[in-house]
């Protein structure tokens, strides 16, 4: 989506691991609740996505990945744009049946040394998705503002879907 549209493709996974990585602040921080599944807390994550969002690369338009997956990520991105006087976002939720996810995730566990790849943390991960994250559904349903895109297929296939979605 970022290369077809020329948005920028924010990831707060991406954010998150690169911290770790460079062993910043940031990334001594969060670098145990990667490990174990867990989701950073809301504040950190808020404070994170509204200072990413207002840097100038972002004003051509952008698309978040990972964020936001809980209410109240949720309900603070809408005061966001409530400040910064934009306008709402489309939400897509990519539907992906449980063994499609698990097969993907364990092909990914051969090719990407994610340390939360591991059987039990992606466990613990599709738990906390369940838990925190599937409630953002009917949030953004409710609202009008979730198209959802069927997530099984190839890169291609998903791709035409999203154009359709978009272009709607
Ligand atoms: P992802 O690459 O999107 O699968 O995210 C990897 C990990 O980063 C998650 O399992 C969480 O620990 C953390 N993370 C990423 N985005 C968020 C978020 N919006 N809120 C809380 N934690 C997050």
């Amino acid at each position: 989506m970022s290369e077809r549209y020329g948005l920028v493709h924010i990831s707060t996974g991406d954010i998150l691991r690169l911290a770790v990585q460079e062993g910043s602040a940031l990334g001594r921080r969060v670098q145990s609740i990667l490990d174990e599944g867990a989701l950073v807390p809301d504040d950190l994550m808020i404070e994170l996505i509204r200072e990413r969002i207002d840097r100038p690369d972002c004003e051509k338009g952008y698309v978040l990945d990972g964020f936001p997956r809980t209410l109240g990520q949720a309900e603070a991105l809408e005061t966001i744009y409530e400040d910064l006087g934009e306008d709402v976002p489309r939400v897509l939720l990519f539907d992906v049946n449980s063994d499609v996810l698990a097969q993907r995730l364990t092909s990914r566990r051969g090719r990407e040394a994610r340390s939360d790849d591991a059987e039990a943390v992606q466990l613990e991960r599709l738990r906390v998705y369940q838990r925190d994250t599937a409630p953002l559904v009917s949030y953004y349903e409710e609202r009008g503002l979730l198209d959802r895109v069927d997530g099984c297929g190839n890169i291609e296939e998903v791709s035409a879907r999203i154009a359709r979605v978009v272009h709607s």
